[in-house]
């Protein structure tokens, strides 16, 4: 609303504008007022146009760093020589991973050593859990 009342009051006061200043030079002070008002609306509209692009080019640009970021998969390794640096380097699963030491400049390999566990899950709903039993027990 109150961009709405501040754009308005700036059309007019354009359109006066170049009312006035058509009608300093001799010319009809509507033609003046119109053509302003027309003026302020291809200025408007080319704004618009190149704003909107600007906006949806940034925004691409943040789309495409968040996918960037989902396929990058990596895990922090040490290096084994002697200054054992930590570095994040990317993993791909079907390929062998290496990477370069910052410090040593030595090519180093990544191994994933995959290890199993036993999925098992809560067990919420039995006497040991009740409340009522360990008071009955006191
Ligand atoms: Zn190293």
């Amino acid at each position: 609303m109150f961009r709405f009342v501040i754009q308005s009051l700036a059309l007019l006061i354009l359109c006066f504008s170049t009312g006035y200043i058509f009608k300093a030079n001799g010319l009809n002070f509507y033609i003046g007022a119109i053509t302003g008002g027309a003026i302020q609306f291809v200025f408007n509209y080319i704004y618009e146009t190149i704003f909107n692009a600007a906006v949806a080019l940034q925004n691409k640009k943040l789309e495409n760093e968040r996918i960037k970021e989902f396929t990058m998969q990596g895990i922090e390794v040490q290096c084994p020589c002697s200054r054992k640096i930590k570095d994040f380097v990317p993993i791909i699963l079907n390929t062998s991973n290496k990477y370069k030491c910052k410090e040593c400049q030595k090519l180093i390999s990544v191994y994933i050593t995959p290890s199993t566990a036993l999925t098992t899950e809560p067990i919420l709903d039995t006497d040991t859990v009740n409340p009522s039993i360990i008071s009955d027990a006191q």
